[in-house]
């Protein structure tokens, strides 16, 4: 049989090589079915993932609903902030009962900008004045998505 000699331009010996290289990765059925099997487990992982979060979430929600965040003792009103100014320049008050952290505020609204501490002992700050001071350091809002007091629909939602 006489050899034939076969011409062919750069761009078709190109085409030629590209499509035998798809052809060569190209799974096989038991290949497909094994990515199918991990593709499934992926979506479930992911799938349980996100419902652990949510009911995570859900917890957080309920202890915060459910603390007063302070102590009466004598008539008098004891808020049980703890906290401290943290590197991002922002006090971040948690609350000692039920261990919420109430959105941040600016150090800088602190006396001296928090220089001698944050002073919860004595100002004795309310949950409310904590929301104001976290309302006047992000007059904006700020861009947590879970911050319930910026974004109520999204931290609140169950
Ligand atoms: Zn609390
Ligand atoms: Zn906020």
């Amino acid at each position: 049989m006489a050899e034939q000699m076969v011409s062919m331009t750069a761009d078709q010996l190109q085409k030629l090589l590209e499509a035998v290289v798809v052809k060569m990765k190209e799974p096989t059925d038991a290949e497909k079915a094994q990515m199918e099997v991990e593709r499934q487990a992926l979506i479930r992982r992911q799938k349980e993932q996100a419902e652990l979060a949510r009911a995570q979430e859900q917890r957080s929600l309920i202890r915060r609903k459910n603390c007063p965040h302070h102590t009466v003792y004598n008539g008098k009103v004891f808020w049980k902030w703890g906290g401290q100014v943290h590197s991002d320049g922002l006090v971040h008050p948690v609350c000692n009962i039920c261990h919420t952290e109430w959105p941040p505020f600016s150090a800088k609204l602190l006396p001296d900008e928090g220089k001698q501490g944050v002073g919860f002992e004595t100002a004795n700050p309310s949950k409310d004045q904590l929301t104001s001071l976290h309302k006047a350091s992000f007059p904006k809002g700020c861009e947590r998505a879970r911050c319930f007091v910026c974004h109520p629909e999204t931290a609140n939602a169950a």
